[in-house]
């Protein structure tokens, strides 16, 4: 997009990117201070920065930092160049973010795919330099100012044996074949697109070309293996899909029938003009005295510090009568957090005996077993565990939506299904991300104004979970055989 598409079609960056920025600009002042950097070449002007590269390295400087290096159509701006013991350097970067991903408790976490392709492309420089230390140990400073080694000789997975090295020549490949104009790649929308600059002008294109990453649940993976035979959401719905299946298998990799199945139906709900939301499977949600609307706010750059906990309470059936209870901290010290977190778990155990509780993922789940580790004296992981699986507490998105319901949306979020329900958020760009970068700014100016706005959209999301709540309870289970005639 960077190379074909015309900047005016580019989205502005949003506060929260541009907060992102800053935050990366910081951390990387903070982990310079502690590297030890010998040859710093950041105010070296661009056209004299490659020879003073080149002429740190032929000093053997032990840690260069801002070289750039090039070698026939390739460029490199690696954040660290690190001298190792045979006299060939290793590329290094540093990241705000952390430097593995997909790790929990048990497990490590494995390499960041985009971070092992940009190391890598360092590291090929370097070898066709002959400035290389001949290994293909590159490093990550992370978030944390960690360590984090990127051996890209190593597997990517059990089952995926294609080295990381491997897999950066094969993308390489395919940028200088979409650079050239040999091969030409598709726009998807997925979960990291809204952050990016060209959202805008892919989503245009997606609706225009009716692409099936239209479709709730299907990514760009998906939508690949299934493109050259069902190249739209309208191909989709108006295909026999028996005509893919096989057995227990249908003919696209990694889709199995199952799966064909659920995507078949909602592409036949988008391309239903006044389609209505219906149940795959009856459901039944509890009814007592009260009902709580409950979402969390967390800021993830700051180690999932929970800023607010919001609860809207409404007796039951009567919504007009909500009231919202939020638990805000005002600072981010550890103590705040831990204050906000009492004031809540107190909350909400008080309303367990008298209430249904109803939250939008697993999220606040795993956020209040994290809490509770971190704030023993509020309560332990074995009383999140057993509030979270009491039959009054909901997950509207995994337990009811997500498993029994279909929707004629582009996907499930809560944003999505609530505005079709007709909800409307007083705020103008509600999103999480745009709270974090509002809360950031009441810490730094203690506006009123600004905590307001957290709060207004706070509450707003709660009272969206209500709104899909209502809808659920009207829709009407339909049979798949139904659905996918
Ligand atoms: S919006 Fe999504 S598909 Fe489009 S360029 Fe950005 S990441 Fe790629």
């Amino acid at each position: 997009m960077d190379a074909f598409t015309p900047e005016s079609e580019r989205d502005e960056a949003s506060a929260f990117t541009e907060m992102l920025w800053e935050q990366g600009v910081e951390h990387e002042a903070a982990a310079l201070a502690r590297l030890g950097v010998t040859a710093d070449l950041s105010q070296v002007p661009l056209v004299e920065r490659e020879a003073a590269t080149l002429a740190a390295m032929a000093r053997k400087e032990p840690l260069i930092y801002r070289g750039r290096l090039t070698v026939d159509d390739l460029v490199g701006e690696p954040d660290l160049l690190e001298l190792q013991s045979n006299g060939g350097y290793a590329p290094g970067d540093i990241k705000s973010g952390g430097g593995l991903e997909g790790g929990d408790e048990e497990t490590e976490g494995r390499l960041k795919k985009h971070y092992a392709v940009q190391l890598g492309h360092y590291g090929n420089i370097l070898e066709r330099r002959a400035l290389g230390d001949g290994m293909h140990k590159t490093f990550v400073i992370d978030c944390d100012f960690h360590r984090v080694t990127y051996d890209l000789d190593l597997p990517q997975g059990v089952r995926n044996t294609q080295t990381w090295w491997e897999f950066y020549l094969v993308t390489l490949e395919a940028v200088r074949g979409n650079l050239s104009g040999v091969c030409k790649t598709l726009p998807a929308l997925g979960a990291t697109c809204k952050l990016c600059h060209w959202y805008s002008k892919c989503k245009r294109d997606v609706i225009e070309a009716n692409d099936l990453s239209l479709i709730a649940e299907l990514g760009r993976s998906k939508r690949d293996a299934l493109v050259r035979l069902i190249p739209s959401v309208r191909a989709l719905a108006a295909a026999n899909i028996d005509n893919f299946q096989s057995g227990k298998k249908t003919v696209f990799p990694g889709i199995g029938p199952g799966t064909l199945e659920k995507y078949h139906a909602r592409a036949k709900l988008l391309c239903t003009p006044n389609a209505r939301p219906y149940l795959k499977s009856p459901v039944s949600l509890p009814i007592r005295e009260k009902e709580v609307y409950f979402d969390i706010e967390a800021d993830p750059m700051k180690d999932n510090f929970v800023y607010l906990h919001g609860m809207v309470e409404r007796e039951h059936g009567k919504p007009s009568r909500a009231v919202f209870k939020p638990f805000f901290a005002d600072g981010d010290t550890p103590q705040d957090e831990e204050a906000v977190f009492a004031g809540a778990w107190h909350y909400l155990t008080e309303r367990i005996i008298d209430s249904v509780i109803y939250y939008y993922s697993r999220y606040e789940w795993t956020s209040y077993r994290r809490l509770a580790q971190k704030y023993p004296s509020v309560c332990s992981v074995d009383e999140v565990d057993a509030l979270f699986q009491s039959p009054e507490m909901i997950d509207l998105y995994t337990d009811v939506v997500k498993r029994c319901t279909e929707w004629p949306c582009h996907d499930q979020s809560i944003k999505t299904l609530a505005v079709f329900c007709g909800f409307k958020w007083r705020d103008i760009s509600p999103s999480g991300a745009a709270s974090i970068e509002w809360y950031r700014r009441w810490l730094k100016t203690g506006d009123l104004a600004i905590k307001q706005r957290i709060l207004d959209y706070n509450e707003d999301d709660c009272e969206a979970t209500g709104w899909v709540v209502d809808e659920v309870r009207r829709m009407e289970v339909v049979p798949a055989l139904a659905v996918n005639q």
